[in-house]
């Protein structure tokens, strides 16, 4: 597993880019990698956030060596699959490789022609997602839906055993800042036997989540055991898997997840790594007791030791009169990564372990994380229980569910003693009609 620190993390380290010292999102120890335009144009291409600025891997690779080399040139296209296939190692070769160039001031005049500043850039999605799987990690999350869902039966049985899941919608994955238009559909009926409501969704709502990007692959029928899961995954992103509730009610039984849950997904534009997270690694929350203990397959000592993540989640509201008023975003919630059931090396494995494949840029939701606090609600369905509890925001306006005009802005980062933060940068976008 990649959890040892190295000189990329060293706390006192700075870069010559000014911005990124005391950085809240991208100072040096963090380097996540993306895909950008630049200012003047040109192909889409890698590129690693530091501070307020982007620095071009397709212009650095000449100045990097050996394998630093190779994963620069493999970042210069409009997707970073090439890049996440070739693994943890090829990863970090790049990693130190920026890091040196970037804390190293004598590099200053060479790469200034490398550097834009990123509110300049046109941002991507960093890789072609192949397939999308969103799973349901957030227990406090399934409980609280299985309860407005089903209130005699909330969590199922299966759910402390197997890391449920269902295979998601790659082609409706945008990126943070693109606009999501309100669905319509079949909704459940008021009276059992009466005949669906068609119309735009009244119960729109936005999910909390983390997605796990997949960096080496695997062929077919070849599971990945729990303790190489670490492997395989690139880095993380933010996640906001917006779900139409009503549409949900009436078509998730007996198959699951459909069109509630199709119509657009967004993701942030940075991946941060897994050598970035290295400090923030932390433990696997124990089961309550009384809980089953995972199958063999899914357990792994050092997994269950250092297999979590330290991130806080953020999520706000902009309403349209706020930001016409100048309102700052509201805070709806607040919580920690470490509100998932499994960790993210299980999710890979239990993936994998009949036999299906995973390819480099597949993206793994890991579902709504509410923290199980008050104030950590992850979803509105949660904070106004189903739409019967509106919440009031500062200015007096009321929400059940989103409204069109109004915006969702998810932020995430990590911070501890004896580290510098780093930060996930934001997942953001605004529900139009
Ligand atoms: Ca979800």
């Amino acid at each position: 597993m990649t959890i040892e620190t190295d000189f990329t993390h060293d706390p006192d380290a700075k870069s010559w880019v000014e911005s990124a010292n005391g950085h809240p999102h991208f100072p040096v120890q963090n380097l996540p990698l993306g895909v950008f335009t630049p200012p003047s144009g040109g192909e889409p291409r890698g590129g690693v956030a530091i501070g307020d600025m982007i620095l071009d891997l397709r212009d650095i690779a000449d100045l990097l060596e050996l394998e630093a080399a190779t994963a620069a040139q493999l970042a210069s296209g409009a997707t970073l699959n090439e890049l996440l296939e070739r693994g943890p190692e090829t990863m970090r070769a790049l990693r130190h490789g920026v890091f040196k160039l970037l804390t190293d001031d004598s590099n200053e005049s060479s790469l200034k022609p490398a550097l834009h500043k990123a509110e300049d850039c046109d941002l991507h999605v960093p890789a072609t997602v192949g397939d999308y799987t969103d799973f349901y990690t957030g227990i406090h999350h399934a409980e609280n839906i299985g309860s407005l869902f089903r209130p005699d039966n909330p969590l199922l049985p299966n759910y402390k055993y197997v890391p449920i899941g269902y295979h998601g919608r790659s082609s409706s994955i945008r990126l943070s800042g693109r606009d999501v238009k309100r669905p319509s559909g079949q909704k459940k009926p008021a009276e059992e036997g009466a005949q669906p409501p068609f119309g735009p969704s009244e119960r729109l709502d936005y999910e909390l989540e983390m997605g796990i990007w997949i960096g080496k692959g695997t062929g077919l029928g070849q599971p990945i055991p729990i303790g190489e899961a670490e492997e395989h995954i690139a880095g993380i992103s933010i996640l906001n898997d917006w779900s139409a509730r009503d549409i949900q009610a009436w078509e998730y039984q007996p198959l699951g997840p459909f069109l509630a849950k199709n119509f657009h997904s967004t993701i942030s534009p940075w991946i941060v790594t897994m050598d970035a997270l290295a400090p923030f690694r932390t433990a696997q929350p124990p089961r309550p007791e009384g809980d089953p203990a995972p199958l063999d397959y899914l357990f792994d000592e050092g997994d269950q030791a250092d297999g979590a993540f330290a991130i806080q989640m953020d999520v706000y509201i902009s309403t349209p009169q706020m930001r016409e008023d100048g309102d700052e975003p509201h805070q709806l919630s607040t919580g920690p990564m470490t509100a998932m059931y499994w960790t993210a090396a299980q999710l890979v494995t239990h993936h994998s372990v009949g036999g299906c494949n995973m390819r480099a840029g597949d993206l793994l939701g890991t579902g709504t994380l509410t923290s199980g606090e008050e104030g950590g609600e992850g979803s509105l369905i949660e904070l106004t229980e189903g739409g019967k509890k509106p919440i009031t925001l500062p200015n007096g306006e009321t929400r059940k569910f989103l409204e069109d005009g109004d915006e969702v802005i998810i932020t995430a980062y990590a911070q501890k003693d004896g580290a510098v933060r780093i930060g996930l940068g934001e997942c953001r976008a605004i529900i139009k009609s």
